[in-house]
């Protein structure tokens, strides 16, 4: 079955009662930035600011992710930003795991669109529910990891960064370096011209006809 357009499943969530939070959240907050995004983050859930405003990641720890993302390159907008939970838990309380099962749906629905090339899970809840592991973040992070044919690297959510040492601590050295595997990881080094053969005797004299993928460069 081939996925639903993006704005067509965000419209539908938007009237979403699967659990509890229904109740007491603003508005849903679904995500925010490019459908067509190559790199998507996941965090946790929306916080009173995200619960007010109906975008995640708008409050501190949004505002440290859009400067790490602008220290590689990138704005918000060329990127997607989604949670593990749509709405707001009351209190910011973690996400309890039947809210899980009900909401990751959505999330699923929204890899499925998208498509992205790597995923940066930030914090615990987000790095367990893609890779289905009990591993805490602190040894997860750093590496690339594949799930379905796409790269994952799990990463320190940015509130845990700001909640603990802030921009001194050795876990915001781990986050930069966790960025610039990001980055390398979204664009692999292109050969200098001295490493690319002129002529590479090594190869078949008919080399195969192009892929469709290399034609559509074209
Ligand atoms: N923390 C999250 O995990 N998500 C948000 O949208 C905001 C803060």
């Amino acid at each position: 079955m081939s996925a639903r357009p993006l704005d067509v499943v965000a419209r539908e969530a938007a009237g979403c009662t699967r659990c509890r939070l229904a109740q007491t959240r603003t508005q849903v907050v679904f995500g925010a930035g490019n459908p067509r995004a190559d790199l998507l983050f996941i965090g946790e859930a929306p916080g009173l600011h995200e619960d007010k405003q109906g975008e995640p990641f708008v409050g501190a720890a949004g505002q440290l992710l859009t400067r790490m993302l602008e220290g590689i390159g990138l704005t918000r907008e060329e990127v997607y930003i989604a949670n593990i939970l749509k709405c707001r838990p009351p209190g910011n309380r973690d996400p309890l795991p039947d809210e899980i099962e009900a909401c990751t749906p959505w999330l699923v629905e929204t890899i499925s669109a998208i498509q992205p090339r790597l995923i940066v899970t930030l914090g615990n809840f987000a790095t367990k529910f893609v890779l289905q592991t009990q591993t805490g973040i602190t040894r997860m992070r750093g590496s690339v990891y594949d799930w379905h044919g796409r790269a994952v690297i799990p990463t320190f959510h940015p509130a845990a960064i700001l909640h603990g040492g802030g921009e001194k601590s050795r876990q915001f050295g781990e986050l930069q370096e966790d960025f610039r595997l990001i980055k390398a990881t979204l664009d692999p080094p292109v050969p200098t011209a001295s490493q690319r053969p002129l002529l590479d005797l090594r190869r078949d004299e008919h080399p195969p006809p192009p892929s469709d993928d290399q034609l559509e460069l074209f």
